[in-house]
């Protein structure tokens, strides 16, 4: 026993040097943030993040106009397809930031739960673990506690973690009843209480929208109701879910999700615009984004779920202060559980004990 304190001692004091001597300033792990932002965008595949549009599905069974999607999205290398798709990911989080998933580097990223779809899927990002008794998206209420609960119960942190989601299941994900988290999602209570003038337009056009699908509303007008409770206030923790990539995916319009996925890179630009530009999150703000689920290859595209292969590798990415500027991450695989003690973390706070069961942060951290 004394020896082998001794030895973890001779380890613990070696590897505090040695990761001394590699950074030139040592910091203490997310010593800088205190804004934490994490957006999801439902059932975008790795493999357009990585390799842009793909060959095989820009065709008419997948594409209403074939010539303009290939304007828009077709490139003769890869990197240039991706960079087309995604400019904001790739032109500024890959410069400055870090990217998880890359199977080509080394770096599968694979959620643990076996159904491959998205209550599942949100449930194992924000608690860090899987839990099978948690089996369809019309699941009742969360029984488990996510990070954003335990963070909404922390002196420093309550009322000021908030969530904004097109899905209607993310009341019942993150258990709003219980956690006091507030979840704008959905048609019906996408815009929060109030009656300023855009709280008041909104609620209109959310109203009055033919609605495409029931249970998910249309990411442009969340975007909206985004932009204005910003300008009021900043959560220090804040969710975002899109959902219009997956739900054009499952519709077979090839097209369309490409459209979204770009969309939502165009919004993820906007919003770390706006977080370098306000002097509260200045510098102090780390952007996490990635998916619930991934989808099939070929022409299982279309699809995800426990029959599904392929649908079980994900991938992330993350800016911030506490983030190097590594790039597309080489030899770590990671997993969708990594990302709740990911967000404690980078608060300062280990999320791990409360919920021995998570997994550990991701290895983002200087
Ligand atoms: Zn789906």
């Amino acid at each position: 026993m004394k020896r082998l304190s001794v030895l973890l001692a001779l380890v613990a004091a070696f590897g505090l040097s040695a990761a001394g001597a590699q950074t030139t300033q040592p910091l203490p792990k997310a010593a800088l943030t205190k804004y934490v932002i994490l957006v999801l965008t439902d059932g975008l595949r790795w493999q357009e993040v990585y390799r842009g549009a793909d060959s095989t599905l820009l065709r008419r069974k997948y594409v209403q106009d074939t010539t303009a999607l290939k304007r828009e999205f077709w490139r003769d290398t890869p990197q240039a397809r991706r960079e087309a798709l995604l400019p904001f990911l790739w032109g500024t989080v890959s410069r400055r930031g870090q990217l998880f998933g890359d199977s080509a580097s080394g770096s599968v990223a694979q959620i643990m739960n076996r159904f491959r779809f998205s209550y599942p899927g949100y449930s194992e990002t924000f608690t860090g673990f899987f839990d099978p008794r948690i089996d369809s998206n019309g699941y009742a209420p969360n029984p488990n506690t996510t990070v954003f609960e335990w963070l909404n119960r922390d002196a420093a942190l309550k009322g000021r973690v908030a969530a904004y989601a097109t899905w209607n299941a993310f009341r019942r994900i993150i258990n709003t009843e219980r956690s006091g988290v507030p979840v704008y999602d959905g048609w019906d209570r996408g815009v929060p209480a109030g009656n300023d003038v855009v709280n008041s337009a909104m609620r209109n056009v959310y109203r009055d929208h033919t609605k495409l699908w029931p249970d998910v509303a249309f990411d442009a007008p969340m975007q909206q109701v985004l932009r204005s409770a910003l300008q009021r206030e900043w959560p220090r923790v804040l969710f975002v879910g899109y959902g219009e990539t997956d739900e054009y995916a499952h519709s077979g319009r090839y097209d369309m999700y490409l459209r979204s996925a770009q969309q939502v890179d165009r919004y993820l630009a906007e919003l770390w615009d706006r977080v370098q530009r306000d002097p509260r999150t200045r510098n102090r703000t780390t952007l996490l984004v990635s998916t619930d689920h991934g989808r099939g290859w070929g022409d299982e595209w279309t699809d995800h779920g426990e029959k599904v292969e392929g649908a079980q590798y994900i991938w992330s990415a993350v800016i911030g202060p506490d983030t190097p500027p590594l790039g597309v991450r080489v030899n770590t695989p990671t997993q969708q559980a990594q990302m709740a003690a990911t967000i404690a973390a980078l608060l300062g706070r280990d999320w791990r004990k409360a919920e021995p069961r998570a997994a550990p942060a991701l290895p983002i951290f200087r």
